[in-house]
Protein backbone atom coordinates (compact mmCIF):
# COMPACT_ATOMS: atom_id res chain seq x y z
CA UNK A 1 0.00 0.00 0.00
CA UNK A 2 0.61 3.65 -0.52
CA UNK A 3 0.05 5.79 2.56
CA UNK A 4 -1.56 9.18 1.84
CA UNK A 5 1.50 10.89 3.50
CA UNK A 6 4.52 9.64 3.26
CA UNK A 7 6.26 8.06 6.09
CA UNK A 8 9.16 10.58 6.57
CA UNK A 9 6.13 13.39 6.89
CA UNK A 10 4.36 11.11 9.16
CA UNK A 11 7.75 10.69 10.99
CA UNK A 12 8.11 14.61 11.62
CA UNK A 13 4.55 15.08 11.99
CA UNK A 14 4.87 12.29 15.07
CA UNK A 15 8.27 13.52 16.78
CA UNK A 16 6.51 17.66 16.49
CA UNK A 17 3.50 16.31 19.14
CA UNK A 18 5.98 14.66 21.48
CA UNK A 19 8.89 17.11 21.27
CA UNK A 20 8.42 19.88 23.68
CA UNK A 21 8.31 23.56 22.36
CA UNK A 22 11.29 24.84 24.70
CA UNK A 23 13.55 21.81 23.22
CA UNK A 24 16.35 23.56 21.19
CA UNK A 25 16.08 21.35 18.44
CA UNK A 26 12.05 22.17 18.14
CA UNK A 27 12.38 24.85 15.40
CA UNK A 28 15.03 22.52 13.27
CA UNK A 29 11.99 19.97 13.77
CA UNK A 30 9.44 22.69 12.45
CA UNK A 31 11.42 23.72 9.40
CA UNK A 32 11.83 20.42 8.40
CA UNK A 33 8.50 19.35 8.30
CA UNK A 34 7.35 22.31 6.70
CA UNK A 35 9.71 21.57 3.66
CA UNK A 36 8.46 17.92 3.39
CA UNK A 37 5.18 19.45 4.08
CA UNK A 38 4.98 22.33 1.01
CA UNK A 39 6.43 19.35 -0.78
CA UNK A 40 3.41 16.92 -0.55
CA UNK A 41 0.93 19.57 -0.24
CA UNK A 42 1.91 20.27 -4.03
CA UNK A 43 1.96 17.13 -4.65
CA UNK A 44 -1.34 16.72 -3.14
CA UNK A 45 -2.81 19.53 -5.59
CA UNK A 46 -1.97 17.75 -8.60
CA UNK A 47 -5.27 15.70 -8.23
CA UNK A 48 -7.74 17.91 -8.63
CA UNK A 49 -6.16 18.71 -12.35
CA UNK A 50 -5.55 14.99 -12.69
CA UNK A 51 -9.53 14.56 -12.23
CA UNK A 52 -10.73 16.97 -14.87
CA UNK A 53 -9.12 14.90 -17.51
CA UNK A 54 -12.53 13.80 -19.82
CA UNK A 55 -10.85 10.28 -20.19
CA UNK A 56 -12.08 6.99 -19.58
CA UNK A 57 -10.39 4.82 -17.17
CA UNK A 58 -7.41 6.48 -16.04
CA UNK A 59 -5.58 5.41 -13.44
CA UNK A 60 -3.75 7.67 -10.72
CA UNK A 61 -0.68 6.14 -8.56
CA UNK A 62 0.75 9.17 -6.27
CA UNK A 63 4.38 8.69 -4.72
CA UNK A 64 5.34 5.48 -6.16
CA UNK A 65 8.72 4.77 -4.42
CA UNK A 66 10.06 1.56 -6.16
CA UNK A 67 13.53 0.19 -4.46
CA UNK A 68 13.89 -2.93 -6.89
CA UNK A 69 17.86 -1.87 -8.49
CA UNK A 70 18.03 1.80 -8.04
CA UNK A 71 15.20 3.32 -5.89
CA UNK A 72 13.30 5.96 -7.54
CA UNK A 73 10.44 7.71 -7.46
CA UNK A 74 7.42 9.04 -8.98
CA UNK A 75 5.32 11.64 -7.91
CA UNK A 76 2.15 11.13 -10.11
CA UNK A 77 2.39 8.09 -13.07
CA UNK A 78 -1.10 7.88 -14.57
CA UNK A 79 -1.86 4.88 -16.61
CA UNK A 80 -4.02 4.65 -19.27
CA UNK A 81 -5.14 1.65 -21.62
CA UNK A 82 -2.91 2.78 -24.26
CA UNK A 83 -0.12 5.18 -22.65
CA UNK A 84 0.89 6.57 -19.79
CA UNK A 85 2.11 9.58 -18.03
CA UNK A 86 4.83 10.82 -15.61
CA UNK A 87 4.37 13.86 -13.87
CA UNK A 88 7.04 15.91 -11.56
CA UNK A 89 5.42 18.13 -9.79
CA UNK A 90 7.40 21.69 -8.52
CA UNK A 91 5.44 23.78 -6.14
CA UNK A 92 8.40 26.56 -6.40
CA UNK A 93 6.83 30.24 -6.47
CA UNK A 94 8.70 33.31 -8.35
CA UNK A 95 10.27 33.73 -11.35
CA UNK A 96 12.08 30.65 -12.54
CA UNK A 97 14.32 30.82 -15.68
CA UNK A 98 15.26 27.44 -17.50
CA UNK A 99 19.06 27.30 -18.65
CA UNK A 100 19.14 24.67 -20.91
CA UNK A 101 22.87 24.64 -21.58
CA UNK A 102 23.85 23.86 -17.68
CA UNK A 103 20.53 21.68 -17.23
CA UNK A 104 19.50 24.41 -14.53
CA UNK A 105 16.70 26.42 -13.19
CA UNK A 106 17.54 29.31 -11.53
CA UNK A 107 14.70 31.36 -9.52
CA UNK A 108 14.86 34.75 -8.38
CA UNK A 109 12.66 36.34 -5.52
CA UNK A 110 12.97 38.97 -3.28
CA UNK A 111 16.64 39.30 -4.59
CA UNK A 112 17.75 36.14 -3.78
CA UNK A 113 18.73 33.92 -7.06
CA UNK A 114 18.96 29.82 -6.01
CA UNK A 115 19.39 26.87 -8.45
CA UNK A 116 17.70 23.83 -8.89
CA UNK A 117 18.12 20.53 -11.17
CA UNK A 118 16.59 20.44 -14.02
CA UNK A 119 13.31 18.85 -13.39
CA UNK A 120 12.85 17.44 -17.04
CA UNK A 121 15.93 15.76 -16.20
CA UNK A 122 14.81 14.22 -13.21
CA UNK A 123 11.27 12.69 -14.38
CA UNK A 124 13.22 11.22 -17.90
CA UNK A 125 15.35 9.19 -15.10
CA UNK A 126 12.15 7.73 -13.11
CA UNK A 127 11.06 6.95 -16.55
CA UNK A 128 14.52 4.84 -17.33
CA UNK A 129 14.51 3.06 -13.76
CA UNK A 130 10.07 2.54 -14.11
CA UNK A 131 11.20 1.12 -17.95
CA UNK A 132 13.73 -1.24 -16.61
CA UNK A 133 11.37 -2.13 -13.48
CA UNK A 134 8.26 -3.20 -15.69
CA UNK A 135 11.19 -4.92 -18.42
CA UNK A 136 11.73 -6.94 -15.20
CA UNK A 137 8.19 -7.84 -14.60
CA UNK A 138 7.68 -8.74 -18.77
CA UNK A 139 4.97 -5.74 -18.56
CA UNK A 140 4.17 -4.65 -21.92
CA UNK A 141 5.54 -1.04 -22.62
CA UNK A 142 3.27 1.67 -23.90
CA UNK A 143 4.06 5.50 -25.16
CA UNK A 144 5.04 7.16 -21.90
CA UNK A 145 5.16 10.42 -21.60
CA UNK A 146 7.12 12.98 -19.02
CA UNK A 147 6.30 16.29 -17.76
CA UNK A 148 7.37 18.67 -15.08
CA UNK A 149 4.18 20.33 -13.56
CA UNK A 150 4.40 24.05 -11.77
CA UNK A 151 1.67 23.67 -9.62
CA UNK A 152 2.19 26.90 -7.58
CA UNK A 153 -0.62 29.84 -9.49
CA UNK A 154 2.24 32.52 -8.08
CA UNK A 155 5.11 31.00 -10.41
CA UNK A 156 6.45 32.90 -13.41
CA UNK A 157 7.46 30.47 -16.22
CA UNK A 158 10.96 31.71 -17.91
CA UNK A 159 11.48 29.32 -20.69
CA UNK A 160 13.43 31.16 -23.24
CA UNK A 161 15.32 28.82 -25.54
CA UNK A 162 15.08 25.95 -23.32
CA UNK A 163 14.87 22.81 -26.52
CA UNK A 164 11.83 21.05 -23.82
CA UNK A 165 9.65 24.10 -22.97
CA UNK A 166 6.12 21.97 -23.87
CA UNK A 167 7.68 19.51 -21.26
CA UNK A 168 7.15 21.95 -18.68
CA UNK A 169 3.67 22.83 -17.63
CA UNK A 170 1.50 24.05 -15.01
CA UNK A 171 -0.99 22.19 -13.24
CA UNK A 172 -3.76 23.86 -15.09
CA UNK A 173 -2.34 22.19 -18.47
CA UNK A 174 -2.23 18.83 -16.88
CA UNK A 175 -5.92 17.69 -18.16
CA UNK A 176 -5.57 19.01 -21.60
CA UNK A 177 -2.24 16.90 -21.92
CA UNK A 178 -3.98 13.83 -20.96
CA UNK A 179 -6.94 14.64 -23.20
CA UNK A 180 -4.19 15.22 -26.08
CA UNK A 181 -2.58 11.60 -25.97
CA UNK A 182 -6.13 9.89 -25.19
CA UNK A 183 -7.09 11.31 -28.69
CA UNK A 184 -3.83 10.27 -30.14
CA UNK A 185 -4.03 7.02 -28.48
CA UNK A 186 -7.38 6.02 -28.29
CA UNK A 187 -8.48 3.22 -25.76
CA UNK A 188 -7.63 -0.17 -27.20
CA UNK A 189 -9.90 -1.60 -24.17
CA UNK A 190 -9.76 -2.88 -20.95
CA UNK A 191 -9.48 -1.46 -16.99
CA UNK A 192 -8.12 -4.72 -16.13
CA UNK A 193 -4.51 -4.26 -17.49
CA UNK A 194 -4.14 -0.91 -15.68
CA UNK A 195 -5.81 -2.86 -12.32
CA UNK A 196 -3.41 -5.50 -12.56
CA UNK A 197 -0.63 -3.36 -13.09
CA UNK A 198 -1.60 -0.48 -10.56
CA UNK A 199 -1.80 -3.63 -8.09
CA UNK A 200 2.18 -4.87 -9.13
CA UNK A 201 3.37 -1.48 -8.85
CA UNK A 202 1.50 -0.42 -5.51
CA UNK A 203 2.53 -3.52 -3.79
CA UNK A 204 6.62 -2.99 -5.30
CA UNK A 205 6.11 0.73 -3.63
CA UNK A 206 8.66 0.84 -0.73
CA UNK A 207 9.90 3.56 1.88
CA UNK A 208 11.83 3.93 4.59
CA UNK A 209 11.87 4.94 8.23
CA UNK A 210 14.88 6.43 9.18
CA UNK A 211 16.67 6.54 12.90
CA UNK A 212 14.79 10.19 13.08
CA UNK A 213 16.01 10.36 16.52
CA UNK A 214 19.40 10.07 16.32
CA UNK A 215 19.21 11.54 13.57
CA UNK A 216 18.41 15.07 15.29
CA UNK A 217 20.28 14.32 18.24
CA UNK A 218 17.25 13.74 20.24
CA UNK A 219 17.04 11.52 23.33
CA UNK A 220 13.89 9.64 24.17
CA UNK A 221 14.49 11.63 27.78
CA UNK A 222 13.43 14.68 26.05
CA UNK A 223 10.23 13.90 24.55
CA UNK A 224 6.41 14.35 26.28
CA UNK A 225 5.06 11.23 28.52
CA UNK A 226 1.61 9.88 28.97
CA UNK A 227 -1.57 10.00 26.86
CA UNK A 228 -2.97 13.14 25.63
CA UNK A 229 -6.59 13.56 26.11
CA UNK A 230 -8.23 13.48 22.31
CA UNK A 231 -11.01 16.19 23.89
CA UNK A 232 -9.07 18.72 25.74
CA UNK A 233 -5.32 17.38 24.89
CA UNK A 234 -4.56 17.61 28.52
CA UNK A 235 -1.22 15.40 29.76
CA UNK A 236 -1.31 13.04 30.73
CA UNK A 237 -4.78 10.61 31.06
CA UNK A 238 -4.76 7.88 33.99
CA UNK A 239 -5.22 4.51 33.39
CA UNK A 240 -8.71 3.16 35.44
CA UNK A 241 -10.13 0.14 35.07
CA UNK A 242 -9.36 -1.06 31.46
CA UNK A 243 -9.92 3.05 30.35
CA UNK A 244 -8.06 6.02 30.03
CA UNK A 245 -9.56 8.77 32.01
CA UNK A 246 -8.69 12.59 32.03
CA UNK A 247 -8.47 14.42 35.02
CA UNK A 248 -9.27 17.60 33.76
CA UNK A 249 -12.58 17.52 31.73
CA UNK A 250 -13.33 13.92 33.15
CA UNK A 251 -13.41 12.67 29.01
CA UNK A 252 -13.09 8.74 29.07
CA UNK A 253 -11.41 6.35 26.35
CA UNK A 254 -10.75 2.95 25.70
CA UNK A 255 -8.60 3.71 22.22
CA UNK A 256 -6.61 7.31 23.83
CA UNK A 257 -3.24 4.95 23.30
CA UNK A 258 -3.37 3.71 19.36
CA UNK A 259 -2.30 7.36 18.10
CA UNK A 260 0.40 6.93 20.78
CA UNK A 261 1.56 3.73 19.86
CA UNK A 262 1.72 4.31 16.43
CA UNK A 263 3.74 7.75 16.91
CA UNK A 264 6.21 5.49 18.77
CA UNK A 265 6.17 3.05 15.82
CA UNK A 266 7.21 5.85 13.94
CA UNK A 267 9.88 7.22 15.78
CA UNK A 268 11.17 3.28 16.76
CA UNK A 269 12.17 2.17 13.26
CA UNK A 270 9.25 0.24 13.92
CA UNK A 271 10.34 -1.85 16.67
CA UNK A 272 8.82 -1.04 19.42
CA UNK A 273 9.65 -2.63 23.01
CA UNK A 274 7.30 -3.07 26.28
CA UNK A 275 9.35 -1.07 28.30
CA UNK A 276 9.65 1.89 26.23
CA UNK A 277 5.66 1.79 25.86
CA UNK A 278 5.34 1.46 29.62
CA UNK A 279 7.40 4.38 30.60
CA UNK A 280 5.72 6.35 27.29
CA UNK A 281 2.48 5.08 28.56
CA UNK A 282 3.05 5.27 32.50
CA UNK A 283 1.58 2.28 33.08
CA UNK A 284 2.62 -0.02 36.38
CA UNK A 285 3.03 -3.45 35.18
CA UNK A 286 5.10 -4.61 32.19
CA UNK A 287 2.60 -7.68 31.40
CA UNK A 288 -0.36 -5.04 30.94
CA UNK A 289 1.23 -3.06 28.99
CA UNK A 290 2.21 -6.31 26.64
CA UNK A 291 -1.11 -7.34 26.27
CA UNK A 292 -2.39 -3.54 25.52
CA UNK A 293 0.54 -3.56 22.67
CA UNK A 294 -0.82 -7.24 21.42
CA UNK A 295 -4.56 -6.04 21.68
CA UNK A 296 -3.28 -3.22 19.26
CA UNK A 297 -2.62 -5.65 16.61
CA UNK A 298 1.24 -5.21 16.42
CA UNK A 299 3.34 -8.30 15.90
CA UNK A 300 5.57 -10.02 18.30
CA UNK A 301 9.38 -9.91 16.85
CA UNK A 302 12.44 -11.90 18.61
CA UNK A 303 12.60 -13.77 22.24
CA UNK A 304 13.14 -13.44 25.62
CA UNK A 305 14.88 -10.11 25.97
CA UNK A 306 15.31 -9.03 22.40
CA UNK A 307 11.53 -8.97 22.00
CA UNK A 308 9.65 -6.49 19.76
CA UNK A 309 6.53 -5.76 18.50
CA UNK A 310 5.90 -4.11 15.26
CA UNK A 311 3.08 -2.23 13.52
CA UNK A 312 1.74 -4.86 10.27
CA UNK A 313 0.83 -1.96 8.15
CA UNK A 314 4.17 -0.08 8.48
CA UNK A 315 6.01 -3.60 7.58
CA UNK A 316 4.12 -3.85 4.59
CA UNK A 317 5.39 -0.25 3.69
CA UNK A 318 8.90 -0.72 4.43
CA UNK A 319 9.06 -3.94 3.36
CA UNK A 320 10.96 -5.16 6.38
CA UNK A 321 9.25 -8.51 6.95
CA UNK A 322 12.39 -10.46 6.06
CA UNK A 323 14.67 -8.69 8.71
CA UNK A 324 12.16 -9.47 11.63
CA UNK A 325 11.62 -13.03 13.25
CA UNK A 326 8.37 -13.14 13.92
CA UNK A 327 7.69 -15.98 16.29
CA UNK A 328 3.63 -15.68 15.91
CA UNK A 329 3.50 -14.70 12.59
CA UNK A 330 0.46 -13.53 10.97
CA UNK A 331 -0.90 -12.47 14.25
CA UNK A 332 -3.20 -9.81 14.01
CA UNK A 333 -5.92 -8.78 16.08
ZN1 LIG B 1 -9.66 16.06 28.75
Amino acid sequence: MIPPSSLKWQQYQALLELLPEQHPTHPQIVEKFRITDIGETSEDSLEFFLRQANVPSLTFIKRLRIEENIPFQIDWLVLASSFRVLFEVKGHNGEIHFDAKANQLTRSKEGITESFTDPILQVDRQYANLRTFLIDQQKESLPTYRYAVFVNPRVILKLNDYPEFARVITGQAVPFVLEKHSQKHPPIDPKVSNQHLAALLIQHHHEKLSPILEKHHILWEDLKKGIPCPRCQNRAMIRERMRWQCIKCEHRSTDAHIPVLYALALLTQNRLTSKLVQDFLQLESLEATRKLIKRAGYIKFGVKKAVYYAHPELLTITKSKSGHKSIESGHKV
